[in-house]
């Protein structure tokens, strides 16, 4: 059975490339009746950010994702945080030491810090390990005494000083690392703790994970995990693995990072992320105004398509089309633009019931609250192609519950010529005594109005529009008027001619 994880370190909140890693292991999953597994990766305390574990989740909800096992979930191979797998780990690594595969090391910072500074660019390798304190310089005895003493130590990885490793990526192809790019990086810390390396090799053998899909940052990583397999014995279990490719700026320099958000001026997080250790914060695409549909599609073609013209992918299509070998190798550049296109299409297709509710909390916020939602339900639906973001709703529908303010100046200034008034003035009362209500009954007897005051319909269909809505935008001038009604239309056209 398809085992695929997604495990996240809990050190900040997860920006767009770290959900794109989500969707693609939740995609490959549902595609093979797998299990997608949330594993939190939070051996490194020092690192720890309050809240970054619960903003993975509701980044889950709000995608629509649902892991089969996580920390909040459970599962049959649980915990799921490495924090509560504490126990498991020293045993393997220490199996490794018996192996001859790792060792144990006694330098304390001091001692590294000296050798820092006399040599440069300083590694524990192959190399300077014969000058350091560690199990393969000290008598084994020594060790084995300082060790149950309780003197503080860590065990790293004895790095071959002449092999080369290699493995088969899903997306990349063969990839072949030579073990003098890597120093020994260490599997235990000095507080009991694994590394990432050591805990993400143990963790992704004990639960049974088939396939594993990480960024493209983690590569050069991958040297230590494929030894650590190897040492262990597990070849055979090994994953398979996928290295995804990175997002870049928009302008194609470099990795977007969590920072790019502000300099850019558009969202990076899925939803609002605040950092309280480091005062950070950024906005999200929710609350920005998308949709999680829309969201998941843009995230989706971020470095994959299916070969075809389609754009527009379902959760459902996406799961039925995906296909690791058309993930791209090369970096995928993102462009907020196209990102609110996918946004807007999704909006024009989703049922009134689903926009009602968040469309209505917008209105609200803005204060426009008495109102049906019948009548808002009438004014999506003759808004909502013309937004991109639910946050747009606010600006295309608002004249629907009020009357304009102010008038845009640029493009028509409402000062009316007598005759334009003459007209306006006519057609506002036969508009109130015929009591006319449908759009084209409204737009006849306009057409039929303008004819018999000798004017041209392009003289007064902007003004008309302007005195509606107070801008040059918005749906059929006529389907307005009908829409707030032969009052409210009458009353605008007296309040502009004012
Ligand atoms: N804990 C790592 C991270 O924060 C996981 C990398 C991997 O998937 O191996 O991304």
């Amino acid at each position: 059975q398809v085992r695929v994880r997604f495990a996240p370190s809990p050190t900040g909140g997860l920006h767009i490339g770290g959900v794109r890693t989500i969707l693609f292991n939740y995609l490959f999953a549902k595609q093979n009746n797998g299990k997608f597994i949330l594993r939190i990766e939070d051996t490194d305390q020092s690192r720890f950010v309050e809240g970054a574990e619960d903003y993975i989740f509701s980044c889950l909800e709000w995608c629509g994702i649902k892991a089969d096992e996580s920390p909040r979930d459970g599962g049959e191979y649980g915990p799921y945080r490495q924090s509560e797998r504490k126990s498991i780990y020293r045993e393997y690594a220490e199996k490794l030491v018996e192996a001859g595969y790792a060792y144990y090391a006694f330098d304390t910072s001091e001692d590294l810090e000296s050798k820092r500074q006399v040599t440069e660019n300083f590694r524990y390798d192959y190399n300077s390990r014969q000058t350091l304190r560690n199990s393969l310089t000290i008598p084994h005895e020594a060790a084995e005494s300082l060790v149950k003493g309780g003197a503080p130590h860590v065990i790293r990885i004895k790095m071959p000083k002449d092999e080369n490793i290699s493995f088969t990526d899903m997306i990349r192809g063969d990839i072949t690392f030579h073990s003098s790019e890597v120093d020994d990086k260490v599997l235990l810390k000095a507080d009991g703790m694994p590394t990432y390396h050591l805990a993400v090799v143990v963790d992704d053998y004990l639960m049974k994970i088939t396939h594993a899909f990480r960024g493209e940052e983690w590569l050069p990583s991958a040297p230590v995990h494929l030894l650590l397999w190897k040492y262990f014995g597990w070849e055979k279990e090994m994953p398979q693995w996928a290295h995804m490719p990175l997002i870049l700026r928009p302008d194609g320099h470099g990795k977007l990072s969590k920072r790019d958000g502000e300099k850019f001026g558009f969202p990076v997080y899925p939803i609002n992320w605040y950092d309280k250790n480091s005062n950070f914060k950024s906005d999200g695409f929710k609350e920005t105004g998308f949709i999680p549909e829309g969201f998941i599609n843009m995230l989706a073609m971020l470095g994959w398509n299916d070969g075809t013209d389609q754009e527009l992918f379902s959760m459902e299509q996406l799961i039925e089309h995906f296909s690791l070998d058309r993930i791209h190798k090369g970096g995928a550049k993102f462009d907020y633009e196209k990102a609110k296109w996918y946004n807007g299409e999704w909006i024009k297709q989703l049922d009134l019931s689903a926009l009602l509710q968040p469309v209505k909390a917008i209105m609200n916020y803005h204060g426009i609250h008495n109102f049906e939602d019948e009548y808002l339900a009438k004014v999506i639906d003759m808004v909502k192609e013309r937004c991109q973001l639910l946050s747009e709703f606010h600006h295309q529908g608002a004249f629907f519950f009020n009357a304009p303010e102010k008038y845009d100046t640029n493009s028509v200034v409402p000062k009316w010529s007598e005759e334009k008034k003459a007209f306006f003035m006519a057609f506002a009362d036969k508009l109130q005594s015929a009591n006319l209500t449908e759009s084209a009954a409204i737009e006849a007897k306009f057409k039929e109005l303008v004819t018999e005051h000798k004017l041209k319909i392009g003289d007064v269909m902007l003004p008309f529009r302007i005195m509606l809505v107070g801008d040059k935008f918005g749906p059929a001038v006529f389907d307005i008027a009908a829409t707030i009604g032969t009052e409210e239309t009458k009353n605008r056209i007296y309040k502009a001619l004012e």
